[in-house]
């Protein structure tokens, strides 16, 4: 099997590898806590860098707060911000295929996905920028009898920024992008088990020349991430995540009514209509239940066929997924790669034994990929006859496994995608589109895909129920970052 990828050390500077990004400066580590990065190939140690502590969070909210509060950053015309949006994306293209190779060795995504989806978190700057151009952050309204009040939408103000490990730049891009564009300041916290993307964009953020102290990145565990929502000088915290945090994130907000956004995990469902080309719905469902080994939020985890169409497309289905490539995340062919994690790969293999002792039927996969050698592999894992109310139908196991579950007709369909605590994404397969779209109506997520499934920089993506709270994307995304205020002029 794979020898360890991470052998691009040299690409990465001193900076990167040994030192924090606060109030404009690269900054050494205050303690000697370090963050270990474990190949999921290999499991071998690949590399340690500086993990911040809470005195570096002290250092970087005291940046933010007065890069905002004294700074020119919230004051610039909002195309002079979007000028430099342009140029932090003129930089990560320099450096897209490191984003790629970085993303591949931390946590294994595939090579071939990473490489695909870099290219968006440079859009969503470019996006922002265009946003932060055209955008009319205040207008008049008039009332009364003939006066007018002016309406203008400010920057929120300083925004911590919590990101997971699964799509760390791009999760982080959605935020970062959108907050600039708004004028506010931030202090982004990335995961411990990615902090290379974010110290990578921030070589980007200083080639930019944006002014000292509008961005702060430290990566840092857990108790970090706590202690640091907790400060009373951020006006918002924007999370992606676990639901499990994001409730422990909202509850600490809401003591001093900070704003927050939260995006938080998923349980989505594919609606197979009797109508669909099962072929080509086949061929989406496949790579969208479990892309990047089904670590991805908007994975079609729940498949809905009826009873009637149910025996053929599970023959379908099932050689489908025994066809994809499974194997070393640094191979281009490589479709499915390790789990992220050791932590990952317990915890799928818990929910398939739990699967299997309440009853759903093992099509296929369901065991660790035998490599005679080492990495947190599974096999893609079918469960079918899978009843909804099943632990493997209601929890998000965020690894390769994916429940077909039968339906009796259209509104049981519907009742089932709705009959979850989540709220993220879904599909629905049918020939007739505007049927497709009555279904996505009725489905209480907050994206549906008729035929397939896309997210897209211009639009909004985000969470109904405990899939979370606001929207990251689209002018949507940019108005999580505003404040609105109504000035009364003399009549
Ligand atoms: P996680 O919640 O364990 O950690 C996410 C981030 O939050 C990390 O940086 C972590 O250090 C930090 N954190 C955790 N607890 C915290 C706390 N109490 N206070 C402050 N910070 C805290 O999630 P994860 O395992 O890294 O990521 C997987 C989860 O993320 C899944 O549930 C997935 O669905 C979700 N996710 C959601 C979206 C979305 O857009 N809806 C996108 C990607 C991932």
């Amino acid at each position: 099997m794979p020898e360890s990828r991470f052998n691009f050390q040299s690409e990465l500077s001193d900076n990167v590898r040994n030192r924090f990004y606060i109030d404009g400066q690269w900054t050494a580590p205050s303690t000697a806590q370090k963050l270990s990065l474990v190949s999921p190939v290999t499991e071998e140690l690949m590399l340690q860098v500086p993990e911040a502590s809470a005195t570096e969070v002290d250092l970087a909210v005291k940046a933010a707060r007065k890069a905002f509060d004294e700074g020119p950053w919230p004051h610039l015309a909002p195309q002079e911000r979007g000028a430099y949006l342009r140029k932090i994306a003129s930089e990560m293209r320099k450096r897209e295929s490191l984003f790629a190779r970085v993303w591949n060795a931390q946590v294994g995504a595939p090579i071939s996905f990473a490489t695909y989806l870099v290219p968006t978190a440079i859009a969503l700057f470019e996006y922002y920028a265009g946003l932060a151009e055209t955008h009319e952050f205040t207008e008049e309204r008039q009332y009364g009898d003939g006066a007018v009040a002016r309406v203008a939408h400010e920057p929120v103000g300083v925004v911590g920024l919590i990101t997971p490990w699964n799509a760390p730049l791009i999760l982080l891009s959605y935020k970062l992008a959108a907050a600039l564009a708004a004028g506010c300041t931030v202090v982004s916290k990335p995961s411990p088990e990615t902090p290379l993307d974010a110290l990578l964009l921030a070589e980007c953020i200083d080639a930019a020349g944006l002014p000292a102290g509008v961005v702060n990145i430290l990566p840092a565990g857990r108790e970090v991430g706590d202690y640091l929502i907790h400060r009373p000088e951020f006006d918002k915290i924007s999370f992606t995540g676990s639901t499990a945090a994001g409730k422990a994130i909202a509850a600490a907000c809401s003591e001093r009514i900070a704003r927050v956004n939260l995006e938080l995990g998923g349980k989505s469902a594919a609606i197979v209509l009797d109508d669909a080309d099962i072929g080509s719905a086949i061929q989406t469902i496949v790579p969208f239940s479990m892309p990047f080994s089904g670590q991805i939020c908007f994975s079609l985890t729940r498949v809905l066929v009826s009873r009637k169409n149910m025996d053929a497309f599970l023959e379908a289905f099932v050689a489908a997924v025994e066809s994809v490539n499974v194997g070393d995340p640094a191979k281009p062919e490589t479709q499915i790669g390790p789990l992220a994690t050791r932590r990952q790969f317990d915890r799928v293999m818990g929910y398939i034994d739990k699967g299997v002792k309440e009853g759903a039927v093992l099509k296929t996969g369901g065991k660790a990929v035998d490599t005679q050698e080492r990495g947190y592999y599974v096999q893609p894992t079918v469960f079918a006859n899978v009843d909804p109310g099943m632990t493997i139908a209601r929890e998000e196991i965020f690894g390769p496994v994916v429940c077909v579950i039968p339906y009796e007709d259209e509104e049981d369909a519907i009742r089932i995608a709705n009959d979850s605590s989540y709220g993220l994404s879904g599909a629905v397969f049918t020939r007739d589109a505007e049927r497709g779209y009555k279904m996505a109506r009725r489905i209480r997520t907050g994206n549906v895909s008729v035929n397939g499934l896309v997210v897209d920089p211009g639009i909004p993506f985000g969470g109904y129920k405990q899939s979370g709270v606001g929207r990251q994307g689209g002018v949507e995304g940019l108005k999580a970052y505003l404040e609105c205020k109504a000035v009364y002029m003399p009549a």
